[in-house]
């Protein structure tokens, strides 16, 4: 992580000393802002929240041992001490990393798209990490204040760092990318999360080609070319893009530069080959052609930093996923539980289904659905076509959870049994149907948006006997 003195960071960061005489030499390793986690001998930076502002524990934070602080100009006099004055606490702190990154011999890998950076991310770590020393994103930590955190908590050797890049409006992508300059950076897909905030799919696709803002000059853009809507916006006047620019286009589709080839789908993972890397076989321990997409995108990456195929495949099984991403695990009952309940959204409730529908070997296959959210005026209509979209003949029964999962019920009678769709107004009672009905040779796939909270029901079912 950084470890700087007060002087270097208050230069770094446009800042200075409150009493430099005394406070210059003072090392600071690290950085927080949250104040109820004070770190011995790191340097607090109290952001201005709508609820809470930091700067109320500022004092407190130095007394604790944090090694310093930084200080707002407009909060009136600072408390004593070692603190840094500032323009904008949350500016300085992206100045920071922006700083910290341009001193170190990192280079950089930024990710973002509508679905799968985090998983995107994750393969990524995993292809980069059989060659190089390589830091990444914890979690989910992708936005104006977990991004800069997570550059500041790199180490100083790290050679490649990989950052997930999020947002909820136009121009959110751009500061990020702003900040850290990638030298490669990732759009995995359009789809229509925050269709509330934006309006249209093509809005939606010029807030991530923002990522291309910050790319350093000759640095690659690597886009789904399954998505006419990207390479549309890339040709736009407005898209700010460097200096010669190298694109590569993945996906399914066999015009892009690279494409699965002889997909498979195995016990728990999809088995390929790609374009680009000829006869070399690849095990994803995945399931869904959409983790496919995500893998040939961080292939390009890996590809970029001359990571062998070979190495790539090895890379593969050491795979670790951040938790409730089509997690495949077994009840104690048998039952066989699809966890994907991170989040939904149209596109990747789709991508899911066709998981559950692609599943062989099973007495019967049910799709635990719930609300999607945030989906604006179009919202009854996006769930309706999700009901729309099951096959019958692949799931055997659908499970709605919500009020506008109503709509997926509704759209799902339109050509399934009316006895293999049941709506719930409640977790118990869809928790109680699910320990009635089903039995160890099922399988249930779980899928709707983060504040649905169906992991609850995940829960139950796993220690069920
Ligand atoms: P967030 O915006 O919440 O950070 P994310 O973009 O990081 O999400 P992941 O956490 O990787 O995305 O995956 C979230 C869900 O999106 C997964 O559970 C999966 O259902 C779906 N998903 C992942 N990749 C794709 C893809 N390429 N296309 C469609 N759906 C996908
Ligand atoms: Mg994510």
């Amino acid at each position: 992580m950084i470890k700087r003195t007060l002087a270097q960071i208050a230069e770094m960061c446009g800042g200075t000393i409150n009493d430099a005489a005394v406070y210059s030499g003072v090392m600071a390793e690290g950085v927080f802002t949250d104040s109820r986690k004070p770190v011995k001998g790191s340097l607090f930076i109290p952001l201005v929240g709508e609820r809470f502002d930091g700067h109320e524990f500022v004092q407190t934070c130095l007394e604790q041992g944090a090694a310093g602080a930084m200080w707002q100009k407009d909060h009136g006099l600072p408390p004593q001490g070692a603190v840094i004055i500032v323009e904008d606490t949350l500016a300085a702190l992206q100045s920071l990393a922006s700083a910290y990154l341009a001193e170190s011999q990192a280079s950089v890998v930024g990710i973002t798209g509508s679905n799968g950076k985090t998983t995107t991310k994750d393969i990524v770590d995993a292809l980069l990490s059989t060659t190089f020393k390589v830091h990444k994103t914890q979690g989910n930590f992708n936005n104006h204040i977990g991004l800069p955190l997570t550059v500041l908590s790199m180490p100083e050797d790290t050679e490649i760092i990989i950052l997930e890049m999020g947002m909820s409006g136009r121009g959110e992508i751009k500061e990020l990318s702003l900040i850290a300059q990638p030298d490669a950076a990732i759009i995995t897909n359009i789809g229509e999360s925050h269709l509330l905030q934006l309006g249209s799919r093509i809005e939606i696709a010029r807030a991530k080609a923002e990522i291309a803002a910050g790319l350093k000059k000759n640095g690659l853009l690597i886009y789904n070319g399954d998505e006419p809507l990207i390479a549309q916006v890339l040709g736009e006047s407005e898209t700010r893009q460097p200096e010669n620019m190298q694109r590569f286009t993945f996906g399914l589709q066999a015009g892009n530069d690279d494409y699965a080839t002889g997909l498979m789908n195995a016990q728990n993972s999809m088995v390929f080959t790609t374009k680009q890397s000829g006869e070399q076989a690849y095990t994803l321990p995945l399931l869904g052609t959409h983790n496919v997409v995500n893998c040939l995108a961080a292939m390009a990456v890996a590809r970029h930093f001359g990571v062998t195929s070979e190495n790539m495949a090895a890379g593969l099984s050491q795979l670790k996923l951040t938790g409730m991403r089509i997690e495949v695990t077994q009840a104690v009952s048998g039952l066989t539980l699809l966890n994907d309940a991170y989040n939904a959204s149209p596109t990747s409730m789709k991508a899911a289904i066709d998981v559950l529908e692609g599943l062989k070997g099973y007495r019967m296959k049910v799709a635990v659905l719930g609300d999607m959210l945030e989906l604006g005026p179009q919202e009854e209509q996006l769930h309706h076509e999700i009901g729309m979209y099951i096959t019958p003949a692949k799931v055997d029964r659908v499970l709605v959870y919500g009020p506008l999962s109503l709509h997926i019920a509704e759209g799902a009678r339109k050509h399934m049994e009316t006895d293999a769709v049941h709506a719930f107004d409640s977790k118990e009672a869809l928790t109680r149907h699910l320990l009635e009905h089903l039995h160890a040779r099922d399988v249930v796939l779980f899928k709707a948006s983060r504040g649905m909270k169906l992991e609850d029901v995940v829960q139950v079912l796993q220690t069920a006997p």
